[in-house]
């Protein structure tokens, strides 16, 4: 795949913007931006186990996913998490805790990195956000739509086979698996990769983009 090294301003353009005396708008052409889709738990931060990440003392960057993200952007590729967090709806935490969290986890990267998520889309679990629910494909088509990423373009890196599946299900053209061995995990969809730590997965993605 070749690299891209544009700034992010110089992705999204229009052909013939130039013509100052007026191009036909159907002439417009966007140009579709690739993006690295990340799931959450146990991909950027450590795994909570079977439960949730409703303190932000128990979220925990995992060392290397910043690379992941600033090799992301570095090559002119979206960052994007998509992420499930039932939590929400069974009212272990609230919206404002969730994004606590996630202000909290943009500071750190920013930081330690200079890059931070283009976006994070959440499914709560909340009424009338169902086709949000992974595997259903709602999360990754709205950032597709919000951001002009073209799916088959663009990667996803995510521990289960509804991450793996919601990808498919989008048209996403290639998968990454990591596997996590937390031994309460299906592993039935068969990604196009699969990497064993995150150390594999920064390797992975740097020969990939
Ligand atoms: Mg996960």
């Amino acid at each position: 795949m070749a690299r891209a090294k544009l700034s992010s301003n110089e992705l999204t353009s229009s052909v013939g913007r130039a013509n100052a005396v007026g191009v036909p708008q159907s002439s417009k052409q966007t140009i579709l931006r690739r993006c690295v889709f990340f799931d959450r738990d146990g991909i950027v931060n450590r795994a909570p186990g079977p439960g949730y990440v409703t303190e932000l003392a128990d979220f925990s960057l995992h060392d290397g996913v910043g690379e992941v993200l600033k090799t992301a952007h570095d090559r002119g590729w979206l960052a994007i998490i998509v992420s499930s967090q039932r939590c929400v709806a069974k009212e272990l935490i609230d919206l404002a805790g969730l994004e606590l969290i996630h202000r909290s986890m943009q500071m750190e990267l920013m930081d330690r990195y200079g890059s931070k998520f283009d976006a994070i889309y959440v499914y709560t679990g909340q009424p009338g956000t169902e086709h949000w629910e992974k595997p259903r494909p709602g999360m990754i088509h709205q950032a597709c739509k919000d951001h002009a990423i073209d799916p088959g373009n663009s990667l996803l890196i995510g521990d289960q086979d509804r991450d793996i599946e919601m990808a498919n299900r989008a048209g996403i053209g290639r998968t990454i698996r990591l596997l996590t061995n937390t031994g309460n995990e299906e592993n039935n969809v068969v990604a196009n990769q699969t990497v064993q730590s995150i150390g594999e997965m920064v390797v992975a993605v740097r020969e990939l983009l």
